[in-house]
């Protein structure tokens, strides 16, 4: 098998800059295009939102498949979107993927109801490609699905008699699990007996995380820590069972950052740039920070940043718990998310009681979320599970310090400033041991005291800076996996009939 012929296809359910809501976003953005420097021959599969459908250029009609899934006409057209270097299949069906907003949800925040048929088409049409039946000139020989929404591409595959494809599947979530009702199973063209708990049953119902977790030759997620962690019942969401008999097929590959899109060096959303060699330029982006929010312009206020989906994983409330005891240590807080009204209006409430000192933005807003990171002091990430998070990543290459719980890939990528650290040269943040206010606020106070040893303070600021984590490292996991499993007979825990 030679490098350069070796076809991969990605599915997943978003990409930046065109549709992102989170993490996922940014990988199915910057994974394809690292793993197309190393040689390997990468398209992508994605549904054809407005968003994605509009920019589409150089487009051809590549397989006309009727109705489907629910849809009336079903489309899937090859073409190319700008920013991203891989060419890309869109399913066209409009009456499944022309809606206003949120990929997955609607206008008041519940998920559509015809989620399965939505995304159980990008799994279907995904293992289609893969069988030759949509586009003779190009069949995968691997399919790499990310997160619930590919998961049914792995089943498809593994259930179908004639298919030599292999397949990865990428937990960037555990949490969510794209359930559908067993009376489905004949729209998602699935065969009642993959309705059963060695399948892709889930305590009665389908579970396209688990279709995932159970068929897919291979199983990664995005941190080595999370991977260890989702066999626990602690994180394992109850998928810990398939997680644990799956084990030997399981890695752990973590995250990249995309330097062309976060880099403080260059930024064309700032006005300051700043790196490792002159970290003074921070100084003018925080002072930017500061007036653009109405924050009281001041450089000796610690300015902690939070860029977050508003959600209980996040652990956002243990710092708008912590936070009123810590503000009369001259510390501040630029939050930028959106989500669960409660903690919207426990953010506003603290906002309110702390003007000039506490300032809250309920948005998706990606230059704020730039100059956010850029301009803060300490990033603050206490989530109590992270599969990865990005955002410290973020913060290091910026130099704002992140603060956060030892978890996840927040474990794997943040070197605590304990005296050990500090004396050795490799401390890059402030990392706590348990999801708790009591932990995250001695946290926090020691950063402060940190902060008021300027010296020492900017030594860790670039010590952060250096650190490299971008996408060349995970693409050279990922295209090994590939090749390992191109090379080996198929794994699978399910006989193919
Ligand atoms: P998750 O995928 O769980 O939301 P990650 O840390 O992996 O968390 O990725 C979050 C991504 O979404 C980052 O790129 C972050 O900057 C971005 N993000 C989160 N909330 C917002 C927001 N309100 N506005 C702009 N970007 C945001």
């Amino acid at each position: 098998m030679s490098k350069s012929s070796t076809r991969i296809l990605q599915v997943g359910a978003e990409i930046y800059p065109l549709v992102k809501t989170g993490g996922l976003g940014d990988v199915m953005g910057a994974l394809p295009s690292a793993l197309e420097r190393l040689g390997l021959a990468v398209r992508l599969l994605l549904p054809g939102y407005p968003a994605l459908r509009k920019p589409l250029t150089n487009v051809s009609l590549v397989c006309r498949l009727g109705p489907a899934f629910g849809a009336a006409s079903v489309q899937v057209l090859l073409g190319r979107l700008p920013g991203i270097d891989v060419p890309v299949y869109l399913i066209d069906a409009p009456s499944l993927y022309d809606r206003p907003g949120n990929p997955y949800v609607d206008g008041s925040g519940e998920g559509w109801n015809d989620n399965p048929q939505r995304f159980g088409l990008l799994g279907w049409v995904a293992a289609y490609l893969a069988l030759g039946d949509i586009d003779p000139a190009w069949r995968p020989q691997l399919v790499h699905g990310h997160d619930w929404h590919a998961g049914l591409a792995a089943a498809y595959l593994a259930l179908h008699p004639h298919t030599d494809c292999r397949t990865v599947f990428t937990v960037h979530n555990l949490a969510f699990h794209g359930l559908f009702p067993q009376t489905l199973l004949p729209v998602l063209q699935l065969p009642e007996s993959s309705f059963s708990s060695d399948g892709l049953e889930f305590h009665g119902e389908g579970s396209m995380i688990k279709a995932g977790l159970h068929y897919a030759d291979a199983i990664t997620t995005v941190s080595p820590s999370y991977a260890r962690e989702i066999q626990t019942t602690a994180f394992g969401c109850g998928l810990e069972g398939v997680i644990t008999q799956r084990r030997a097929q399981l890695h752990g590959i973590l995250n990249g950052v995309d330097y062309t899109v976060w880099n403080s060096t260059t930024d064309p959303r700032l006005e300051a740039h700043f790196d490792a060699a002159h970290p003074e330029m921070k100084a003018a982006a925080k002072g930017a920070l500061q007036r653009q929010l109405g924050l009281r312009v001041d450089p000796g206020a610690m300015l902690i940043g939070v860029v977050s989906r508003l959600t209980s994983q996040k652990g956002i409330d243990l710092l708008l718990e912590v936070l009123p005891r810590l503000l009369v240590e001259n510390v501040q807080l630029a939050l930028l998310g959106s989500g669960d009204a409660e903690l919207e209006a426990a953010c506003r409430a603290l906002a309110a009681a702390a003007p000039g000192q506490v300032q809250v933005s309920f948005a998706y807003d990606e230059t704020l979320a730039h100059r956010i990171i850029a301009g803060v002091d300490v990033i603050a990430v206490p989530s109590r599970f992270e599969p990865c998070g990005l955002t410290q990543l973020y913060g290091l290459r910026y130099g704002s310090l992140p603060l956060v719980h030892r978890v996840g890939g927040l474990a794997d990528t943040v070197v605590d400033a304990d005296d050990k650290a500090l004396a050795a040269d490799t401390a890059t943040g402030f990392v706590f041991n348990a999801p708790t206010t009591q932990a995250l606020e001695q946290a926090v106070r020691r950063a402060l005291a940190l902060y008021r040893q300027p010296d020492r303070w900017k030594q860790v600021v670039c010590r952060a800076m250096v650190q490299d984590f971008s996408w060349d490292g995970a693409a050279v996991a990922y295209a090994d996996l590939y090749r390992r499993l191109l090379e080996a007979k198929p794994v699978r825990l399910t006989k193919r009939p």
